[in-house]
């Protein structure tokens, strides 16, 4: 037999990956809970899967999985998984602390494995074996030698034909609708040559499977490894993205932070801007009021002075200052009353022109000045 490549052999890590039902957690044996396989290549044993079948259906347990799988014939979709029960005694032999039952009596320490019957053996059913013409022939395998070994070849049972007692699955008829192993009484009766079927030794089939199988696998191994690079890449692509989130969110901040400038220097300019306004207009009514001031001054000097010149009794002399009196003074209150009452429509009216125009002709006014 070819050893299994590739395949870790600490009995730990079989134990957990091979020999125990996926449902109930209990070891795999080789009645109730013997292993099936599952066409997802998932096994469980023989009970959980007849407990967790519905119908003709079956949802694979494994969380991962959960494909469901149309029954039909059990043992051809789950077949019984006998490569677990090599695994099983390997494991038995690799694990016990220091000794393995005889498989015959088991109150006996197993000193001898049989590799034909694959059952261990104490000192005394070896030397039985040894006697008896059937097994006589059988090679028996120290224990002690098989807990060093790293070899599972010496595990590995020889299947029996389910129709013809005693005969080892030897054979295999690789015709279409057989493509099973089958023994020597097989290839005689039901498979017989001349009928269409074909066959050949199992060992040569098996590892021409084995074969076939290894390049499957290299190729899984490829694509695997295309996986990967594609992941790479995702991975790759996700961190590009985050490096260019980072570029732009800097970008925003760069360019908020400049219109927060350009904001702040406005507003800066505009109650500059305000205050020059503002200071331009006080300046302008503090002329005004001292205008207005001069006015009211010289109004009360006039009018003082006429009261005065009203009581001149001389006529000569109140004619000689009667014209400076009346051309001088009089008039000119005349104009200084017409502009006053501009002056106070200035404050009445929301028109900018009018406005002006009044600052404008009262200024000239003021320009003239008081003879
Ligand atoms: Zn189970
Ligand atoms: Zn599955
Ligand atoms: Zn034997
Ligand atoms: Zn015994
Ligand atoms: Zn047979
Ligand atoms: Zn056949």
């Amino acid at each position: 037999m070819v050893p299994i490549p590739q395949v870790s052999l600490a009995p730990d890590q079989l134990s957990r990956q091979f020999l125990v039902c996926n449902v109930c957690n209990d070891n795999y044996n080789e009645d109730g809970k013997h292993a099936r396989l599952l066409p997802c290549l998932h096994a469980l044993c023989f009970e959980c899967l007849n407990k967790t079948k519905v119908d003709n259906q079956l949802q694979c347990p494994i969380p991962t999985c959960k494909v469901t799988h149309q029954l039909g014939d059990l043992d051809k979709t789950c077949p019984r998984d006998n490569t677990r029960r090599d695994l099983m005694d390997f494991v038995k032999v690799k694990r016990a602390p220091s000794a393995v039952c005889c498989s015959v009596c088991p109150s006996n320490i197993a000193t001898y494995r049989c590799k034909q019957c694959a059952e261990f053996l104490c000192g005394e059913c070896q030397s039985a074996h040894k006697r008896v013409n059937a097994t006589k022939d059988h090679v028996l395998l120290e224990i002690e030698k098989l807990k060093q070994s790293q070899d599972l070849d010496a595990f590995c049972r020889q299947l029996t034909c389910g129709e013809h007692a005693g005969n080892d699955l030897k054979l295999y008829c690789t015709k279409d609708t057989c493509q099973k192993p089958v023994c020597m009484m097989c290839a005689i009766v039901s498979c017989k040559e001349t009928n269409g079927h074909k066959i050949e030794s199992a060992d040569t089939v098996a590892d021409a499977k084995r074969q076939d199988i290894k390049d499957q696998k290299s190729s899984m191994t490829k694509v695997g490894k295309e996986i990967q690079q594609v992941t790479d890449n995702v991975k790759t692509e996700q961190e590009k993205v985050m490096n260019l989130r980072k570029m732009v969110e800097d970008e925003i901040d760069e360019t908020f932070d400049n219109l927060e400038k350009i904001i702040a220097r406005g507003r800066a300019d505009l109650k500059k801007t305000l205050e020059n306004c503002v200071i331009a207009k006080q300046d302008h009514l503090k002329d005004q009021e001292r205008g207005l001031k001069r006015m009211k001054s010289e109004i009360e000097e006039s009018s003082k002075f006429t009261e005065q010149a009203l009581a001149y009794t001389n006529a000569a002399a109140f004619l000689q200052v009667h014209e400076l009196l009346y051309l001088k003074k009089i008039k000119k209150i005349e104009f200084v009353f017409y502009f006053l009452i501009l002056f106070i429509s200035d404050f009445d009216t929301d028109q900018p022109n009018n406005h002006e125009q009044i600052e404008n002709t009262h200024g000239a006014v003021l320009r003239q000045g008081a003879p």
